[in-house]
């Protein structure tokens, strides 16, 4: 890391494919507590590399709810779609560096495989070792076969969920940098923008959690430094079900920023006292500040959004 890094830089990374609910809500409090409470900086950057999922317009409406939350966040927002050539480059490194593949399999042909806990296929291997003749490059993947340098299982101390261990070839497979579609894949791109950024301390959901392994062993690949990470627990609905567009979590009232986040700091077991009802938001950033503490948070992976919480 350089020395110029500050001790501490976080940062909230929205995708723009809707307005931000409450679970995001949740999210953008914990990180943005716990690098002002800790003197730090707090970045923003829009997660857009999944273009077709993403709008401007969801992006305008996620900055214009940050905003009238009261967030405030240091330098320019950084934008995934002007990003491409850095995640072209750290593909170049890899394909040197002989750690991915070209892959012609197509979710047809990967139908059969076992699932990863996120539901996506646990790659089989199958274009590990060179493509069948005549196949075209549908996308590129990292090999995390045993033999691969790195490929131990990962190992890391999230602040919040603990002792976190993942065998990426019995869990994952080889996992996708860059999709079918010519698309860098989340994975990439986290990694590359976290580390151009210089950001030491990643907060942001459990429901990332799977991911983090993955994150760390392209850190190791591309030889970038690994934040410190903590996983702060989902908010989910009655069902079980994470809040997001999907499930038709409301969109945040921008009106009443108090009320929602003096739930979310609820939640994230900070107890703010009954009388911050009536404070201003400004005054309620200030009490949250002062006193916040990480190791409040429960140590849970998932919260359900209790009744009172839910704000009419
Ligand atoms: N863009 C991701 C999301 O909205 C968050 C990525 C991250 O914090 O690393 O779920």
């Amino acid at each position: 890391m350089s020395a110029s890094y500050p001790l501490y830089r976080g940062r909230f990374a929205p995708s723009p494919t809707g307005p931000l609910h409450f679970g995001s809500l949740v999210a953008a409090v914990g990180s943005f507590l716990d690098a002002r409470a800790r003197g730090g900086e707090w970045l923003l950057r829009m997660e857009d590399v999944d273009a077709p999922r993403c709008s401007m317009a969801a992006a305008e409406d996620i900055l214009r709810t940050l905003e009238s939350f009261g967030f405030t966040w240091d330098g320019a927002v950084v934008w995934q779609h002007q990003r491409e050539a850095a995640y072209a480059d750290a593909l170049v490194q890899l394909q040197n560096n002989g750690q991915v593949f070209p892959c012609a399999c197509t979710r047809r042909e990967l139908a059969d495989s076992l699932l990863a806990a996120d539901g996506a296929a646990i790659y089989p291997g199958t274009c590990r070792l060179g493509m069948a003749e005549g196949k075209k490059t549908q996308a590129w993947r990292v090999s995390v076969s045993p033999a691969s340098a790195g490929a131990a299982p990962i190992v890391f101390e999230d602040a919040i969920q603990g002792r976190i261990e993942s065998d990426l070839s019995r869990d994952v497979g080889d996992f996708i940098v860059r999709r079918a579609d010519g698309l860098f894949a989340y994975q990439l791109a986290v990694v590359v923008d976290d580390a151009a950024a210089g950001v030491t301390h990643v907060v942001r959901g459990a429901d990332l959690l799977l991911s983090t392994a993955r994150q760390i062993f392209l850190q190791h690949c591309l030889g970038l430094p690994v934040p410190l990470y903590a996983h702060l627990p989902v908010v989910v609905n009655a069902a079980g079900e994470k809040l997001a567009k999907q499930t038709l979590a409301a969109p945040l009232d921008s009106k009443r920023p108090v009320a929602s986040l003096i739930c979310a700091l609820t939640l994230l077991g900070q107890q703010p006292p009954l009388e911050l009802v009536d404070a201003s938001r400004d005054e309620l950033w200030a009490w949250a500040i002062r006193h916040w503490r990480l190791g409040n948070v429960p140590r849970q992976r998932t919260l359900p959004l209790a009744e009172q919480f839910v704000t009419p």
